[in-house]
């Protein structure tokens, strides 16, 4: 019967006092009720979570470094600065002896390999894993569970997965917490503090559940793409592990290894009977893939092999090549040119950094009429934005003789500053320089002559400030092949700790003033 069942279930487990008396309790309630009866029902199903938890069980952590570093290098191409924090946070835990209590987050744009990453982590440890996205979630009880008296009620994600993966100490991946939502269902957002919080989640109080849970053994990994929406006592708690956007080679190396084999085998589709020429591939990434991941890279591969699929079966081919020369009939026209940079007098490309990664934010200031003065500003700016705009044309009009423009210029000009891609909202003080450069470029009747990116906070004063996202902004403007670039003075450390790839063949300017960039440009 029911109640020699879940007997059984207990037998070899650690079942905490607490949790063994409630057990016994309804365990006396059962075997007195109608079989039949609804509070039989549910007092069974009560039970059987109860029982169903691993109480007590755990994993052993593999405190192993090299092996660890074998399962990161072999899942990842890349990624050295992300795989060495990792290995810290790994041989930190091999001295303490465990690694519960501590949070990762892993924040970047999509398509990085945070999801990837983090079941790496689980391998390297030993530990099982189970992953959930919290992204959107708007009810509280999603991760509380609900109270019994609620009908169909059922215990929360967290306890979900502990059942799941049959040990206490597996490693949790909360995906997308940025998107976490909020309504009047209660805050999702504080009852994942209290699952966060190693002071709390000792013992982590479920509704459903109704007795306490130690969720102290997890180890949790987090995911975002941007850290502005989280909220910052859940920041707080969390160690920040950052990836930023690759590079074509890495891409190309990403593909090569990783990829594309595994496209192949998952299609059941023998390597040698579809051959992606280097040329293709290189060129899948340069016009059909321009993204900070690889997600994109993958689906346009994906698209490939299935082409690739149908030409081998409806032909007797023994094989399908795809070069440069015939990918489009696989792809269809590329989705980005080649030159992508828009030149021109007023136009000058800035960088901008968000949460897709980075990408080159161009700028265009253009005289609308000489009736009168002033200006306007379009392309779904953000407040701070806006003010930088103003700052630009501000300290524009008080320095055009100084930069070898017509002081008078702006008396009798009436200014559009735009910046395109006018449905991507954007904001951030780092277009100051770029706005300003594009005025003067404007009153000069000069356009810039060569490709050259720039991104700067500029005050009223003329001095150039820092800004963030270093990382990613450079690897946008290789992207869009730009090689010389101009950043504040103050990010000049940012940028030389960056990996030497990324530096490769790379010209850049520190700017401390804005005469500084001005002598670059003009
Ligand atoms: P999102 O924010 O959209 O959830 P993500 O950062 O979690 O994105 P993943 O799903 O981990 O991205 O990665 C997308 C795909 O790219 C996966 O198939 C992953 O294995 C692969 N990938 C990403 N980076 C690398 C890398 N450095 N080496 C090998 N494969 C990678
Ligand atoms: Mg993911």
């Amino acid at each position: 019967n029911d109640v020699d069942t879940f007997r059984a279930r207990l037998e070899g487990l650690t079942v905490p006092e607490r949790v063994m008396s409630r057990i016994d309790e309804e365990l006396d309630k059962l075997s007195v009720l109608e079989t039949g009866s609804p509070e039989y029902g549910t007092t069974r199903n009560y039970l059987d979570w109860l029982t169903a938890l691993p109480w007590g069980v755990t994993s052993d952590d593999q405190l192993d470094l090299p092996r660890a570093r074998k399962v990161l290098d072999r899942d990842h191409d890349g990624l050295e600065e992300v795989k060495d924090r990792i290995i810290e946070f790994l041989a930190e835990g091999a001295f303490k002896g465990d690694v519960g209590g501590s949070i990762l987050l892993l924040v970047g744009p999509p398509g990085v390999g945070k999801t990837s990453v983090g079941r790496s982590i689980a391998e390297a440890l030993g530990r099982k894993f189970y992953r959930f996205s919290v992204g959107g979630m708007r009810d509280e009880a999603e991760i509380k569970g609900h109270r019994r008296t609620y009908i169909g009620a059922m215990p929360g994600k967290m306890v979900q997965a502990i059942k799941e993966v049959e040990v206490e100490n597996p490693v949790i991946m909360l995906d997308e917490i940025d998107k976490m939502g909020q309504s009047f269902q209660g805050d999702p957002a504080s009852a994942l503090l209290e699952v966060l919080d190693p002071e709390q989640n000792v013992d982590f109080l479920d509704h459903y559940l109704d007795v306490r849970l130690d969720l102290s053994k997890v180890l949790f990994v987090c995911t975002a793409n941007t850290l502005d929406s989280i909220p910052r006592a859940l920041l707080d708690r969390m160690e920040q592990i950052r990836l930023s956007g690759y590079i074509a080679e890495e891409k190309y190396a990403i593909a090569k290894h990783h990829l594309w084999p595994k496209l192949l085998k998952r299609a059941n589709i023998p390597k040698k009977r579809i051959n992606l020429t280097s040329g293709a591939l290189k060129q899948v990434i340069e016009g059909y893939a321009r993204e900070a991941g690889v997600r994109q890279l993958e689906k346009q591969l994906h698209r490939i092999v299935r082409k690739a699929a149908v030409k081998l079966l409806e032909s007797d081919q023994e094989s399908v090549k795809i070069t440069v020369g015939n990918l489009e009939e696989f792809l269809g026209a590329p989705l980005f040119r080649k030159e992508e940079v828009l030149q021109g007098v007023g136009v000058v490309t800035g960088l901008a950094w968000t949460s897709m990664g980075g990408a080159t934010l161009p700028i265009e200031a253009n005289k609308v009429h000489a009736l009168d003065r002033g200006f306007k500003l379009t392309g779904k700016l953000g407040d701070v934005m806006q003010e930088s705009a103003n700052i630009a044309y501000s300290y524009t009009l008080g320095h055009l003789g100084e930069y070898g423009a017509d002081a008078d210029f702006f008396n009798e000009a009436f200014v559009h500053l735009h910046v395109p891609e006018g449905a991507t909202p954007k904001d951030g003080p780092s277009a100051g320089i770029s706005m300003t450069t594009a005025l003067i470029s404007l009153a000069r009747n000069q356009a810039i002559d060569r490709p050259l990116a720039m991104t700067g906070e500029l005050t009223l004063t003329g001095q150039v400030l820092p800004i963030g996202g270093v990382r990613e902004k450079i690897i946008a403007a290789r992207r869009s092949g730009i090689f010389e670039v101009i950043l504040p003075e103050a990010n000049k450390r940012d940028y030389e700790e960056l990996p030497d790839f990324l530096k490769k063949g790379m010209t850049v300017h520190f700017a401390k003033r804005y005469q500084d960039v001005a002598k670059v440009v003009f």
